[in-house]
């Protein structure tokens, strides 16, 4: 199914005097329309197969993009879902990966359309279109933009949704009930598994192990709030939690040797955890950015 001026004609005979935003919606709603009826009721066997195939390779291609942004070029640089421009950085990610995902899904269909191929054919505005409407349905699915960084074990992690309020010592069996809800619910705040974690470990955030902050930020936050707890408690997976601790462990040897020898302790990439394969409804693709620059163009002229 493609764009036809009959679809314009359609739009543009219709009872409303519309102002150039409802237009474009009535655009998109013949469009529709017409796509599923010549789909889906003529039999056209040709259009089914190019609309699922292009789609479930949409639906591979978007993860693995936002998989390919955390583990090639935000681990390597040290950004995390902690960072204070991760909510920006998530968002370049996902519209580039949607931007990518769209091309690929719209030539997908294209080639398995023979009798309607025409080449593909897209502008800069259809691209503008695609990473603006991946990163308008990532949020309704949901997504947090931050959530598409990798953890790092320092911080509550891309999963950390709000936790319990802790003190230094261990967890009552009260409090790791409730983690263990939450954990069930929401996953590992570090990695996001679910299911595969039997178990969850009460994990205290910022670790008990590092210094106590001194910086300006939470001297204010103090002040504001007095009563706020400095610790709380996030659900923490047993793969997590080991990754943490051999971390932990290795930077306190290494600040007493940095100490005795007067170095700095270097910080490295094995605290950061990526967390690819722990996929959420918002990383579900779902076509309409391309539908939305075909209507575009129509009503553009
Ligand atoms: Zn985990």
């Amino acid at each position: 199914m493609t764009w036809t001026r009959h679809h314009v004609e359609v739009a543009e005979t219709c009872d409303h005097n519309h102002p150039h935003t409802s237009h474009l919606t009535e655009c998109i709603r013949v469009f529709i329309k017409d796509s599923y009826t010549s789909t889906f009721q003529s039999g056209s066997n040709d259009q089914m197969y190019g609309c699922m195939v292009s789609w479930g390779l949409g639906c591979i291609v978007f993860p693995l993009c936002l998989g390919v942004f955390q583990i090639g070029v935000f681990k390597p640089l040290l950004v995390t879902s902690s960072h204070v421009l991760s909510p920006a950085f998530g968002l370049c990610s996902v519209a580039v990966s949607g931007i990518a995902t769209s091309v690929a899904v719209l030539a997908t269909y294209s080639n398995c359309n023979v009798s309607e191929y025409r080449g593909l054919d897209v502008r800069f505005s259809d691209l503008v279109c695609y990473g603006v409407g991946s990163a308008a349905i990532f949020k309704l699915l949901r997504g947090k933009f931050a959530s598409v960084l990798p953890s790092t074990i320092l911080k509550p992690g891309a999963f950390a949704q709000r936790g319990i309020p802790a003190t230094k010592n261990y967890a009552s069996s009260g409090k790791k009930a409730t983690l263990a809800a939450i954990g069930s619910r929401h996953g590992c705040h570090t990695c996001g598994k679910r299911r595969t974690a039997k178990s969850f470990i009460a994990d205290h955030q910022p670790p008990l192990s590092l210094p106590k902050r001194t910086d300006i930020l939470h001297t204010l936050s103090k002040f504001f709030r007095p009563h706020q707890s400095d610790y709380r408690f996030y659900p923490h997976c047993p793969s997590c939690s080991r990754v943490q601790m051999t971390y932990l462990g290795a930077m306190a040897n290494q600040r007493t040797t940095s100490l005795t020898k007067g170095r700095v302790v270097r910080m490295d990439l094995n605290h950061i955890v990526t967390h690819a394969t722990s996929l959420r409804l918002y990383h579900l693709y779902l076509p309409l950015p391309v539908i939305m620059a075909a209507a575009y163009n129509v009503c553009a002229g």
